[in-house]
């Protein structure tokens, strides 16, 4: 299981004294507290450092509570970050609007220090938990990389940015050849070291932005940011010989495997599931004329 950092906690108040106490009865081993004595300095904070849970005053100078969540929560960037109202206005009403507007707690002053540390501590729980299920949610278990599903959300993105600013980018599919030899053949303990194995591969030789998903069984796919067809297959030719040398110990053997490559650059005005379909359709061809090589589309003979 991945180690989280000490989680932060964000105290707002225009009045040090009260970040003081706050402060007092949260910082420890487990919590890590920073403070910010306006609004504005406060969504200054989350912009530059992450924050896991902010302890929000409601009445301060410019810009009050209430405003810092309505900002904090039409940011899809900081709209996951709990958000405890902190406060002496203590009426129905109040409570009302704070957690209308998206606040996970609201709590009173005087307030009980235990109750606001096992709130807090609570919430911080339920965050990481949520946090923890989303990793989940878009990774491959068995090689790490991401999922389809986390794939797909980013050639969406990646689409529209194309779209928005013209910003290109070139997809490899690549599929294993004659994987299921190495099952049949070795076993499927065997066959999923290979995709680790793989998998890992890839994942460093390719570049930090670079994305590279599993994308089914034994196929992986990869979005290469503000790249061309040509150099695509470039990169998609290291990956070929990157693969076809290494050597994955299976009992006392040392087995070689190859992969087959289809490679689409996105073409102004074009969907994802197009330039997927284009990538696949070279893989395809790739198998076709003997597997163990690149094909692209379109095909890019004179390069
Ligand atoms: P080709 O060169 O045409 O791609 O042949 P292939 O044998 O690689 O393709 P095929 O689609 O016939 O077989 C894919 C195999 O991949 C079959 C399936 O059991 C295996 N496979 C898919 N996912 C996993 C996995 O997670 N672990 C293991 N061990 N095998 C897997
Ligand atoms: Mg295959
Ligand atoms: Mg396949």
């Amino acid at each position: 299981m991945m180690e989280y950092p000490k989680p932060t906690v964000l105290i707002v108040d225009d009045a040090r004294e009260n970040i003081k106490i706050l402060a007092g009865l949260l910082a420890d081993d487990e919590i890590r507290v920073i403070f910010a004595v306006s609004g504005q300095a406060a969504l200054d904070k989350v912009e530059r450092e992450p924050v896991d849970l902010i302890l929000l005053d409601v009445v301060m100078p410019d810009m009050d509570g209430y405003e810092v969540c309505r900002r904090l929560k039409a940011d899809h960037r900081f709209r996951d970050i709990p958000v405890i109202f902190v406060t002496g206005r203590d009426s129905g009403e109040d409570e009302e609007l704070g957690l209308s507007l998206g606040a996970i707690d609201y709590i009173t002053k005087p307030f009980r220090s235990s109750v606001v540390r096992i709130r807090v501590q609570n919430h911080l729980n339920l965050r990481r938990l949520q946090q923890t299920l989303e990793r989940l949610a878009i990774t491959d278990p068995l090689t790490g990389v991401g999922n389809r599903r986390y794939f797909l959300d980013h050639i969406r993105l990646a689409q529209q940015r194309s779209e928005q600013n013209g910003a290109s980018f070139t997809l490899i599919m690549l599929d294993l050849d004659h994987f299921k030899l190495i099952n049949d053949g070795f076993g499927h303990d065997v066959g999923d070291t290979a995709l680790m194995e793989i998998a890992h591969y890839c994942r460093v030789r390719l570049r930090p932005s670079d994305l590279f998903c599993r994308y089914g069984g034994e196929e992986f796919v990869v979005l290469l940011p503000d790249t061309g067809l040509h150099e695509g297959k470039i990169i998609a030719e290291q990956l070929l010989h990157g693969i076809g040398a290494l050597e994955i110990a299976a009992q006392d053997l040392a087995l070689h495997l190859t992969a087959s490559f289809g490679v689409a650059q996105i073409e102004p005005g074009e969907s994802y599931s197009s330039v997927l379909i284009r990538a696949d359709q070279a893989l395809y061809r790739a198998k076709q004329y003997g597997r163990n090589r690149v094909e692209s589309d379109p095909d890019e003979k004179n390069n």
